[in-house]
């Protein structure tokens, strides 16, 4: 159960960090964990994959890059991994029952959308229910749109969807905005964008499709009906790195804390990319971006120190 490389996640910051070290025969085993493929698998077409110009389901740009890595080597290894051990060398890796160790990991666990969990929110996932404009803003052309959130990511995505949608109404569960200023002013002027303060989903309502969204006004609890094409939850991200305390630098919001333009952490043969390191961008390439990063990072630490 020993391994030189050991890649914990399946996105495409650990399917690509795969290919490279499988490449480089580092013979990496993949933990693809228990969301295989990752975010992408939750989202229908991706169409800002460079290389695919009409489009490619996520799904199946996922099992192109598992196929990908496997072609050259890597281990796929369908079990999530829950603990680790990187205080000392070789570094310990543990499922519910097994125990690996490696002279290096890479690890690309991501992060999840949070959601609201309110009825309706899971059935309209892919028909009008998105946590991404970026990926899914495209497909709202001339619809009418409705966001939760009040923070930069809001205020950014409400902004970028008026370039397809007829109207955008953000629903913010106080009377204020957590968005900086620059972003909100700039929100606050779009004559596309429309706020609702004091205001929650309740219910996601439709027969096939999304077709309008129950909202509450939580200061007089008057409820009504907004209709909508498209619903996008807005309201941050949880990086998944619950299993990595007190392993491993993070930050304040759990995100692993990588040495600024590398995917070296603060343990040595420890490497991190993909979301599990970006608040910020999260897209599937700049994730596949950091994932060669952290292959060619491993790759180089191997050579001087086993
Ligand atoms: P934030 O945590 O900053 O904001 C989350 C927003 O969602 C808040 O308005 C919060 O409301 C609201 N919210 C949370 N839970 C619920 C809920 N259950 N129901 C209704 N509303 C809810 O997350 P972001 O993703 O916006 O930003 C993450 C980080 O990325 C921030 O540091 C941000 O500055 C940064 N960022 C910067 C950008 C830029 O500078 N261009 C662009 C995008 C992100 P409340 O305020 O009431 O808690």
């Amino acid at each position: 159960m020993h391994h030189k490389l050991i890649i914990i996640g399946s996105g495409p910051a650990g399917y690509t960090a795969a290919i490279y070290a499988a490449r480089a025969e580092l013979h990496p085993i993949v933990f693809i964990g228990d969301q295989p493929g990752g975010q992408l698998t939750t989202t229908t077409e991706v169409e800002n994959w460079p290389g695919e110009p009409d489009g490619i389901q996520g799904t199946d740009l996922m099992e192109k890059l598992k196929k990908q890595a496997e072609r050259f080597g890597a281990e796929i290894a369908g079990k999530t991994i829950t603990e680790v051990g990187l205080s000392s060398r070789p570094f310990v890796v543990k499922t519910g029952s097994d125990t690996y160790s490696a002279d290096a990991v890479i690890i690309a666990t991501g992060a999840s959308a949070r959601w609201l969990g309110i009825p309706g929110e899971d059935r309209f996932k892919g028909k009008g229910v998105s946590a991404c404009a970026t990926c899914d803003g495209f497909f709202f052309r001339d619809k009418k749109v409705v966001m939760v959130g009040g923070g930069d990511t809001a205020m950014e995505e409400a902004n970028f969807l008026t370039r397809f949608a007829e109207s955008v109404t953000v629903l913010v569960r106080r009377d204020e905005l957590r968005a900086s200023k620059i972003m909100q002013e700039r929100a606050l002027a779009n004559p596309k964008i429309k706020f609702m303060y004091f205001t929650e989903a309740k219910e996601l309502i439709g027969d096939q499709k999304l077709e309008k969204i129950r909202v509450i006004n939580n200061q007089t609890n008057e409820e009504h009906d907004v209709p909508a094409d498209g619903f996008f939850v807005t309201i941050g991200h949880k990086p998944n790195t619950d299993f990595l305390a007190g392993q491993i630098e993070l930050d304040a919001k759990g995100y692993i804390k990588n040495v600024p333009g590398t995917a070296k952490t603060n343990v040595e043969g420890v490497f991190a990319c993909g979301d599990v390191i970006d608040p910020y961008y999260r897209q599937a390439i700049t994730s596949a971006g950091t994932g060669c990063w952290a292959a060619l990072d491993a790759e180089r630490w191997l050579s001087n120190n086993s």
